[in-house]
């Protein structure tokens, strides 16, 4: 997933031409297993808790057998992965609502960000303002297509150049606008019309908080999209963290390599 052209050694300032993905999980379910215990325990019931299951799973896991109150005498001998699978096959997924995490996601463009945020249920975002952040650098997602073609690099790069340089330009014409506006609001007028300039490409970061299944329900639709590199290099990166964090919620979803070097997420199932 790494640029395959040098970075420009242009008179660009801080505008770093070649962002990519990074993604991080900054907060994710705790799961209070003593208090479990204690008012099954107050209820009369026991749980034989499986080895091994990450505390985002132990959480589902729960969610399910109290609907059946499936404890104690009523437990099937099913592992918590066992258990969940049943859960995810038989469609009884409002259970993987409970688990979700946090994540901040950093070096994608704007254009990916818009299609992200169309994720209405489940997902939660705060996102990098145009409006509060000045935009005259900063970094720019070059995609990897346009990477692998140096002349439709350097054509790129122009672009950029220039609508960044447009941006600067309206900024410094602006400068004396809004003058009856409160200073903070005059800069969010001046910013909000210089921002119609910036490319889609601008480097954007985002926050996002999302549970299993809408994250389940977000790797299916877009990580095999196979003409879209920078979503699929998001998907792969969310699947490789998730995996880690609810390996069993995960488990029917791999990662490919397509021909163009950059990943593919697929459901086990999916060809391909
Ligand atoms: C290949 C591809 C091409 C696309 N092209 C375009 C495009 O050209 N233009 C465009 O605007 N978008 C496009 N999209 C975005 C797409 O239409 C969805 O907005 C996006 O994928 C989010 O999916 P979703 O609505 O299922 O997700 P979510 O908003 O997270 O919803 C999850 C699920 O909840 C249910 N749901 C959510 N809200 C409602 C509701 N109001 N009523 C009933 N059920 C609901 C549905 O079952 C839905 O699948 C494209 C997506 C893909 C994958």
């Amino acid at each position: 997933m790494s640029s395959r052209r040098p970075k420009s050694s242009g008179d660009l300032g801080s505008c770093e031409l070649e962002a990519s993905p990074r993604l991080w999980v900054v907060a994710r379910p705790r799961f209070d297993l003593a208090s479990a215990e204690a008012l099954l325990d107050s209820e009369g019931l026991s749980w034989r808790v499986g080895e091994g299951a990450t505390e985002a799973e132990n959480l589902i896991e729960m969610g399910g057998r109290l609907c059946y109150l499936s404890f104690g005498e009523r437990q099937s001998p099913k592992s918590n992965r066992e258990y969940i699978r049943h859960l995810i096959v038989h469609g009884h997924e409002s259970v993987l609502e409970h688990a979700s995490w946090s994540f901040v996601l950093m070096g994608v463009s704007r254009g990916f960000s818009h299609q992200l945020v169309r994720h209405r249920a489940g997902f939660s975002f705060s996102q990098l303002s145009q409006q509060y952040v000045d935009h005259r650098t900063g970094p720019m997602v070059m995609p990897q297509l346009v990477q692998r073609v140096p002349a439709a690099a350097d054509r790129w790069e122009a672009a950029v150049e220039n609508s960044r340089e447009a941006y600067r330009e309206l900024l410094r014409l602006l400068k004396e606008e809004g003058a009856d506006l409160p200073p903070r609001e005059k800069l969010r007028a001046i910013r909000s019309a210089a921002r119609t300039l910036l490319p889609e490409g601008a480097e954007t970061k985002i926050l996002f908080t999302a549970n299993a299944r809408s994250l389940r329900h977000f790797l299916a639709t877009r990580g095999s999209v196979e003409g879209d590199e920078e979503m699929r290099q998001v998907s792969a990166l969310l699947l490789v963290l998730l995996q880690r964090e609810a390996p069993s919620v995960f488990a029917d979803f791999k990662v490919e390599e397509l021909a163009d070097g950059l990943p593919v997420v697929r459901l086990r199932s999916q060809g391909g």
